[in-house]
């Protein structure tokens, strides 16, 4: 995995280069804006952790720029301000997750970890699929039966696109509350199973007989595509 820092301080910089690279990752950084931009637009890199007060060109417009060119990288942005309308802003422009100095390294080594699981599941999902008749765009996060709408939330996407990345090997508990809820709530086992039914009812033509979203038993749950 190959990682990009834009951040314009010295000691920071050197903390993540050091950290980064003591868990394996390979990283190569930049100190302002235009060659930061110029290396995310050149460089084959999986991650990019973003400062926002950067010379030149800052975060906000450096993201903005890059999704505005089709680069879908995932961009862990960090900022020393943490207001809300910043948050805001952070996310607005494209940015996947956001991280407010000062952080500890074990905090940014989770969000790293957990943003590029997420990419390598974005990249493991087909555009489209079919089950029975529910025909599934993950693309455009649309579902028709028999050219009906079929209404999915965010939630219920994220959790279908864990199981169709998985390839029919069972999803644990656990892990869907790791990577679909991640640190947004605190919810127990029972909701996944909660989603689960929800999503069957959807899915299913018998929700009580499922033939797609399968209960393993003591595990958890595992999508049968045909
Ligand atoms: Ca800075």
């Amino acid at each position: 995995m190959r990682l990009l820092i834009i951040e314009d301080e010295l000691p920071m910089r050197i903390a993540l280069v050091k950290t980064l690279e003591a868990e394996g990752y390979r990283v190569i950084s930049a100190v302002d804006g235009p060659s930061g931009m110029e290396s995310a637009l050149t460089e084959k890199v999986d991650l990019i952790l973003l400062d926002v007060m950067l010379p030149g060109l800052d975060g906000y417009a450096l993201c903005r720029e890059l999704r505005h060119r089709g680069q879908e990288v995932p961009v862990l942005m960090l900022t020393a301000r943490g207001q809300v309308q910043d948050r805001v802003e952070g996310l607005d422009c494209g940015a996947d997750d956001y991280l407010v100095k000062p952080f500890s390294m074990k905090e940014l080594l989770a969000r790293v970890r957990a943003l590029l699981r997420r990419q390598s599941r974005v990249q493991a999902v087909p555009d489209t699929l079919l089950l029975g008749g529910l025909h599934l765009d993950f693309r455009k996060q649309e579902a028709t039966r028999e050219e009906e709408l079929v209404e999915f939330t965010t939630r219920e996407w994220d959790m279908l696109k864990l199981l169709v990345a998985a390839k029919e090997e069972p999803i644990s508990r656990e892990q869907f509350l790791d990577e679909v809820w991640e640190y947004n709530a605190w919810p127990t086992t029972r909701t996944v199973d909660n989603f689960v039914a929800k999503l069957r009812v959807k899915i299913e033509e018998n929700p009580n007989a499922p033939e797609f979203v399968l209960t393993v038993r003591g595990i958890g749950y595992k999508l049968k595509v045909r």
